[in-house]
């Protein structure tokens, strides 16, 4: 292995380098023809790119290839082949062919596919995805593909995040070249998806069934101090923190995920990466492979890293920001308000379109980050609410205002503002970036979707955004395909108008945290779906139903199967911190509350044994806190054990998830404040899992 970064990065990726060198002229071209315009790739090309990755990847240690794919899970699957084959005489001979390199035949039938594929054919297949790179990880090589069953239906999030992909630059390119930006062949979603997590000590970690079953601690009395000093966000990185963020950045980086930022963040033991953004697809493929290497390091470091939302209570949990972008082929990133009057109608159009979008598909948008996990954190004063609403910033509002009240907004610079007519301002990051309690925030030249959860897989926010701008810049287009040329520019004005003045309900630069808020979302008619089950209708409203179908993004079949993965992972996940929960409560706090108790009543005995005039109401105090907090848990234990068994009984998808949201954490909560008061005084050393104190300030 070499020592400088730029050699080692991407070295052990069969990146674009990688394939000028190796492979014939013909073949090399012909491939960048696929990766670029997605043109079908001859089974002869696909023979010699296979061999050529195989002969590259032996000589890096591999032994086995896999197809790498994205079920509806949320993570990431393989199954490994190795590359040997007998050669008679007992000999083998290293081969990959072209076949085994462009599709794969894993049995599909215990992925979750929500009725949409009967186990009878149970098989799926998976299609490489060449805009991917291929990589090598622990001996294999890995090949980015997409997940489908035999008749065709998404079974992955990667489908339709293509697909949304393509929507957008059909609809996109058609807007460029109406808007007279003709050289433009191909744009982009570019993503940066900032990325939150937690670090804890591997031992302590392993001794909470909370942790190892749920990925958040469901009981836990607080630790004396949480973040309210302030002290932990961009402080100083504790060697053991500092270690493993340099080992997980060159593990990253050798594998062409261009990491560029690390931090503490807000909470005790949370911390921040974030890469230097790419488009959407290699994007999300390279954070989900971020997170899988931010668990694997930590392990080799004695260290378990928590992606979950909400690991802790009282503390902030972990997001997920999705910067997102358009970027042409010709470098041009079309939310830059740029410097020339053309570039500034083409930003006002591309502006209003992603307004439109979010306005229009707002619930959708809150559909896409819907979780168990996230669910904790959105609206909880630490992460945006769970209304969708746009932050601008009081600038760009102001140019908006100006636009549709047909006034000069920048008269005061002695700048009429006609839009094609003249510069707008440079809106530098600072005037746009100060509000933090957005959930989506224009930043300079970019928009922040800041409502995704830590754990969540970035493709479903894209494939929303994605499909909702390309909706509304169909809607552009059509609105002004047919306008002779002489009158575009008027047309384009009057456009724009139209839509600031539908739209702009949907734009909010306060403070998103405050109750005032939610009474001005509620009279503008905004969406404030609060739960999973609250926003998930909405994920099979006709409206929405058509947008997908419109965009041929997902047949209603997908997304009814979608729709219906969703509510049952939900319910899952509840149903086991419930499990989880009544376990840890019976057979790891019950018997510590019984023989502290029971310590302190054996003490205060033996004292009055000693002397029956002496006092012993600290130790009276102490028994009936205790007590009263048994009986407490004793009721809510039951009411939980009695309502979980409810709601396994429970078919109907939405109807269970409502109940999981409505009584089983609600259940949930009584048992836990009633587990945590006792906890509160009871010592650590009675019980035997690690306390807040230990969890959160173990490092
Ligand atoms: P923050 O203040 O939120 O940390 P940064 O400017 O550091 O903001 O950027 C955060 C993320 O946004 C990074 O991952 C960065 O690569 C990404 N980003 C920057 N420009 C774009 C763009 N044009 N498209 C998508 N993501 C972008
Ligand atoms: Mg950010």
């Amino acid at each position: 292995m070499t020592n400088t970064i730029p050699e080692l990065y991407g070295s052990l990726v069969f990146n674009n380098k990688v394939m000028r060198e190796r492979l014939p002229k013909d073949t090399y071209k012909a491939l960048r023809k696929t990766i670029q315009s997605g043109t079908h790739l001859e089974l002869d090309v696909a023979n010699t790119v296979a061999a050529a990755m195989k002969e590259w990847a032996v000589e890096h240690g591999a032994t086995h290839f896999t197809h790498w794919f994205q079920p509806m899970t949320g993570f990431t699957a393989e199954k490994h082949d190795s590359f040997i084959s007998p050669s008679g005489d007992g000999q083998i001979i290293m081969e990959f062919s072209g076949k085994e390199l462009i599709k794969g035949e894993p049995d599909a039938s215990s992925f979750p596919s929500g009725g949409l594929r009967a186990t009878f054919e149970a098989r799926g297949y998976t299609a490489w995805d060449p805009t991917s790179p291929a990589f090598i990880k622990d001996g294999s090589l890995y090949i980015p593909t997409a997940f489908c069953s035999y008749s065709g239906e998404a079974l992955d999030k990667k489908t339709p995040l293509l697909r949304s992909m393509e929507a957008l630059n059909a609809e996109a390119l058609k807007v460029l070249h109406l808007l007279g930006n003709k050289s433009v062949k191909k744009i982009d979603t570019t993503i940066g998806s900032e990325q939150e997590y937690f670090l804890v000590d591997k031992n302590l970690y392993k001794q909470r069934k909370d942790l190892l079953f749920c990925g958040r601690t469901l009981l836990g009395a607080p630790a004396p101090k949480g973040q309210e000093m302030e002290d932990h966000y961009f402080g100083v990185l504790k060697p053991k923190v500092a270690s493993y963020m340099h080992d997980l950045d060159e593990e990253l980086w050798k594998l062409g995920v261009p990491v560029k930022t690390k931090h503490n963040e807000v909470a005790p033991a949370q911390h921040e990466l974030a890469p230097v953004f790419d488009t959407a697809n290699v994007a999300v493929d390279h954070n989900q492979l971020t997170m899988e290497m931010m668990k694997k390091i930590a392990d080799s470091h004695h260290l378990a890293c928590l992606l979950h939302e909400k690991p802790f209570e009282g503390v902030n949990g972990s997001g997920k920001h999705n910067n997102w972008s358009l970027v042409t082929d010709t470098g041009e990133n079309l939310l830059d308000p740029g410097k020339t009057p053309a570039e500034n109608t083409q930003f006002l159009v591309f502006l209003m379109a992603v307004i439109a979008a979010v306005d229009d598909y707002a619930d959708l948008m809150r559909v896409s980050v819907a979780s168990a996990g996230n669910d904790h954190r959105l609206g909880a004063n630490e992460a945006p609410p769970a209304i969708v609403s746009i932050f601008l910033g009081d600038e760009l509002t102001a140019v908006l205002k100006s636009i549709e009240d047909g006034s000069d907004f920048l008269k005061q610079k002695q700048t009429l503002m006609e839009i094609g007519a003249h510069v707008l301002p440079h809106f530098a990051k600072d005037t746009t970036d100060r509000n933090r309690t957005s959930p989506f925030a224009f930043t300079g030249n970019k928009f922040e979707f800041r409502m995704p959860g830590s754990a969540l897989s970035v493709a479903g926010p894209n494939v929303v955004l994605n499909t909702a701008v390309a909706e509304s810049l169909s809607q552009i287009y059509h609105a002004l395909k047919d306008i002779p040329e002489s009158e575009r520019s008027t047309a384009i004005e009057d456009l724009l108008k139209e839509l600031i003045r539908k739209h702009k309900r949907i734009l909010f630069n306060g403070n998103g945290y405050t109750d005032a808020w939610v009474a001005e979302a509620e009279k503008r008619g905004l969406w404030n779906l609060k739960s999973l089950p609250d926003a998930l209708p909405q994920f099979i409203a006709e409206k929405n139903i058509d947008l997908f179908t419109r965009h041929q993004i997902f047949t209603k079949e997908e997304i009814h199967s979608r729709y219906e993965i969703i509510l049952e992972n939900y319910s899952k996940t509840i149903h086991i911190e419930s499990l989880t929960m009544q376990d840890m409560v019976k057979k790891d706090f019950t018997p510590a509350l019984f023989s502290y108790v029971s310590e302190v009543s054996k003490e205060a005995l033996d004292k009055k044994k000693l002397l029956p005039s002496l006092p012993a109401s600290y130790e009276e105090q102490i028994i009936k806190t205790l007590t009263k907090a048994s009986e407490q848990i004793a009721t809510a234990l039951s009411n939980l054990s009695a309502d979980t068994l409810q709601a396994e009984k429970m078919e109907e998808p939405l109807a269970a998830a409502r109940y999981y949201h409505d009584i089983i954490l609600s259940d949930m909560d009584a048992l836990r404040a009633a587990v945590d008061q006792a906890e509160a005084i009871i010592p650590g050393c009675y019980l035997p899992y690690p306390t807040y104190d230990e969890l959160l300030f173990s490092l």
